[in-house]
């Protein structure tokens, strides 16, 4: 019978999932004995997989889709971020109070930092307006970036993005080519061949893009999107998915372990899995 502690992910699907074997390096490479599984929770069963938490000691979760809305009402406490977007992807411990964050804007800034990619007073657009959208304007702006503008198939889910912070707006398609960073956060190119791309399978025209931009894509299956290989041929510096999710699972164990784990060892765990599929 072994007593390590227990740290798990919510959502469903959860099958595909690259969380167990990224926090499972992590947890190696920190030199702790914790163990980490995937729970598939039904829609709407949040609430109940938190009450588990506390009945049964679980030491940390991550919180996945649909989970996200349900987990920020569940907890006792709320991080800024998550209180800025009502939403957690990660429940910790403070004592005897569950504190959640929503640590994807702070991933997704860490990401950019090991790029060396300049946000203070950048210039920013952002194609997409969901959860993953949301989360980095909203860090985005607190990075110190001035400009965001906000572009989305759905219009009302722009404007309601762009309210998150008074230095984003709603964009047109020619503030793309005046940004300094051009991100995806829209779920467009996922799961596609990069050398079978069609039109569709873009977040927008290349040809809107040029080489002095930093062109990020959120989506890290395929690692090197269609999109993000035509902006490397534009001579874009770009940007994968990949270092968002490793550093928003680095700063989730920072939240469990006190410690913030070795992301890259993290990376090469997720590289590796990825590569198995
Ligand atoms: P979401 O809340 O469901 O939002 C999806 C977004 O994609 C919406 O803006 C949606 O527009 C847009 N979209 C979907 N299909 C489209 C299409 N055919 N044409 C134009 N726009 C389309 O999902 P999410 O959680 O924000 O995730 C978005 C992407 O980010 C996913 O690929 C996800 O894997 C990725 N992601 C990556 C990380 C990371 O760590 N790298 C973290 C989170 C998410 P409408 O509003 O018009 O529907």
């Amino acid at each position: 019978m072994t007593n390590a502690p227990l740290a798990a992910l919510i959502g469903t699907p959860v099958g595909h999932s690259l969380s167990p074997a990224i926090h499972r390096a992590g947890f190696e490479a920190a030199g702790v004995d914790w163990a980490y599984v995937a729970f598939d929770v039904a829609p709407g069963r949040a609430a109940d997989a938190i009450a588990a938490m506390r009945l049964l000691g679980i030491a940390g979760l991550s919180v996945t889709m649909p989970h996200k809305a349900d987990a920020a009402a569940a907890v006792d406490r709320l991080e800024p971020a998550a209180r800025a977007l009502q939403s957690v992807n990660t429940v910790s411990w403070d004592g005897d109070q569950l504190v959640g964050s929503s640590t994807d804007g702070a991933g997704f800034i860490a990401a950019l930092d090991e790029a060396a990619v300049e946000i203070t007073g950048a210039r920013v657009a952002v194609i997409g307006a969901g959860g993953a959208a949301r989360s980095v304007i909203d860090a985005l702006a607190r990075a110190g970036a001035t400009d965001i503008t906000v572009l989305n198939r759905t219009p009302e889910r722009a404007e309601s993005a762009s309210s998150l912070t008074p230095v984003a707006s709603v964009g047109i398609v020619s503030d793309i080519s005046r940004a300094d960073i051009v991100i995806n956060a829209t779920s467009v190119g996922m799961g596609v061949d990069p050398e079978r791309v069609s039109e569709a399978d873009l977040p927008c025209d290349p040809s809107l893009l040029s080489a002095d931009q930093v062109v990020v894509d959120l989506v890290y299956h395929p690692l090197q999107t269609g999109w993000l290989l035509r902006a490397g041929d534009i001579g874009a510096r770009t940007v994968d998915g990949l270092g968002m999710l490793i550093h928003q699972a680095a700063l989730q164990q920072e939240r469990w372990l006190g410690k913030r784990p070795d992301a890259s060892v993290m990376r090469i765990a997720a590289e590796a899995e990825l590569a198995s599929r």
